[in-house]
């Protein structure tokens, strides 16, 4: 088999690959995309994974794929886009069909959940690395930016922060890492229902992939504002209730790849969004409010929080 009857075997004839959301798909120059209605915009979005950088060149590959696709859509859950369509660019040492074949599955299944179409890509021989570009469909009214936070909003919070981080440090410092824990960092569940729901409603949302403090510093910047978050409303990742009160602060505000979604909304829809918790299956805590003062205050039981920096710069300063 040539490598690109290959190529064609594996990709052209997954699950994924046949979605419909395009004229012209895997095979061609280029791929068509369908059309939108008139009120409504592509969002597009990539991320690269390098190895060595990104993951270890050993890793299992069906869950490199996964996490390939998951933070991707996670960036249109952040924008509150609809997933339509993605491609993939491949580099790679040499053409292996079983590891290309484990890859695919890997983000078959969450591609086809969130009804993501693979319409094309690229591969080249080189040293093993990993492009996807998403492309979603929002409404241009509803859009959820950076940039749109308002004086007096709350601050929202999905899910629950640090597990991922947990079980990086435990597979680190060699510890066993419990099976719920250890999901967080391989298969994050990017929060594209959610976005959806939100948009329109709340004002500005990204979604924690640097970490919570530094990823809601980079909204309020974006916004003009400041935000004050009070540390016992941080919902905590189960794994973390019995750790050290320095560990839960460093995994929950400063670990990243959570790929939770950050938001802001004003205070007369606090029922209205707490409401979408039970129907999408999500946590939802109200951590805080945007403040004038540029910045991220913490707060502990209402007085300015001592936050360990050796933790903060233990977490904060891994490249991402
Ligand atoms: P070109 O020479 O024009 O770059 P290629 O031989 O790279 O064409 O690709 C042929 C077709 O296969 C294109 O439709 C391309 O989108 C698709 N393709 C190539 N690599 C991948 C991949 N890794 N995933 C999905 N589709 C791919
Ligand atoms: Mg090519």
């Amino acid at each position: 088999v040539g490598e690109f009857d290959l190529i064609g075997e594996v990709f052209a004839t997954l699950a994924c690959a046949r979605l419909g959301h395009s004229e012209l798909a895997i095979g061609d120059d280029c791929a068509l995309l369908e059309s939108l209605p008139v009120d409504e915009r592509w969002a597009v979005s990539t991320d690269t994974l390098v190895s060595g950088t990104h993951f270890f060149p050993e890793v299992d590959p069906a869950l490199l794929g996964y996490k390939a696709l998951a933070v991707n859509l996670s960036d249109l859950a952040a924008m509150g886009a609809r997933p339509r369509a993605f491609t993939l660019a491949l580099t790679l040492p040499q053409v292996n069909p079983g590891w290309l074949r484990a890859l695919a599955g890997g983000f078959d299944t969450l591609a086809c959940e969130f009804d993501c179409e693979l319409v094309g890509g690229d591969t080249t021989q080189g040293p093993l690395s990993l492009t996807i570009t998403v492309f979603g469909a929002c409404k241009h009214t509803k859009v959820l930016k950076r940039s749109a936070a308002r004086l007096g909003d709350d601050i929202w919070v999905s899910g629950a922060l640090g597990g991922a981080a947990l079980a990086l440090r435990q597979v680190h410092t060699g510890q066993a890492v419990e099976p719920p824990v250890r999901a967080r960092l391989e298969k994050p569940k990017p929060q594209v229902r959610l976005g959806q729901a939100l948009a329109g409603m709340a004002h500005a949302a990204i979604d924690v992939s640097d970490g919570f403090v530094q990823d809601l510093g980079h909204m309020m910047k974006a916004s003009g504002l400041g935000a004050e978050v009070h540390w016992e409303r941080i919902p905590l990742d189960p794994g973390l209730q019995h750790a050290e009160p320095a560990m839960q602060q460093a995994c929950a505000l400063a670990g990243g790849d959570d790929y939770e979604l950050a938001f802001t909304a004003p205070p007369s829809l606090r029922q209205t969004i707490q409401d979408l918790a039970h129907p999408l299956q999500v946590g939802l805590s109200r951590v805080g409010q945007v403040i004038e003062k540029p910045g991220v205050r913490l707060l502990h039981s209402g007085l300015p929080m001592h936050i360990d920096r050796a933790g903060f710069d233990h977490f904060g300063g891994r490249g991402s």
